[in-house]
């Protein structure tokens, strides 16, 4: 289809290949002509989403994590993929500051950060088999929303 882009990236869960995925997910982006910040919200929920594939998903074992990036017109689709333990209560976890990690200095923060920083979030998972997490953003919102309100 015109004007729709697509790219997938599957990378070990370390938490040094976090950086990489956000900065992979930045370039990809940069067609859309964003500003800095949609750039640094976007990367924010990126790293959320893979920390989370890392070290609840996986809990520091080395598999795959998935990511699957799509423009269509102005809008950013994000599926951020691991086949890691699940969600038992998909509706709690996404509640701020509810954390299973505590004792990891875990604030429970990351789905809000998520949610706040993308126009979209919804979460699909099921014990034993695995998250996925899917975020939307379109370019040029933001701005608009701004001009609007400053006039
Ligand atoms: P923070 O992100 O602030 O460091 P956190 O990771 O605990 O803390 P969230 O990112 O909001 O907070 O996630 C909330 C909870 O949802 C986690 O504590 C964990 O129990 C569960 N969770 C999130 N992502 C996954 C995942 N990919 N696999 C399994 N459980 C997950
Ligand atoms: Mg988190």
């Amino acid at each position: 289809m015109e004007n729709t882009n697509e790219m997938q990236l599957i990378f070990d869960s370390r938490s040094s290949n976090e950086s990489f995925a956000r900065v992979a997910v930045a370039a990809f982006m940069t067609a859309l002509n964003p500003t800095v910040e949609e750039v640094s919200d976007v990367k924010t929920a990126v790293s959320e989403a893979v920390t989370n594939a890392v070290i609840h998903g996986y809990e520091n074992e080395v598999k795959s994590i998935y990511i699957r990036c799509r423009t269509e017109g102005k809008t950013l689709y994000l599926e951020i993929e691991d086949k890691g333990k699940g969600i038992e209560d998909v509706k709690q976890a996404m509640e701020p500051l509810f954390t299973t990690k505590p004792e990891l200095d875990r604030s429970g923060m990351g789905f809000s950060f998520m949610e706040a920083f993308m126009d979209r979030l919804e979460v699909t998972s099921v014990p034993g088999q695995g998250t996925v997490v899917k975020m939307q953003k379109t370019i040029g919102e933001g701005r608009k929303l701004w001009t609007t309100q400053s006039l």
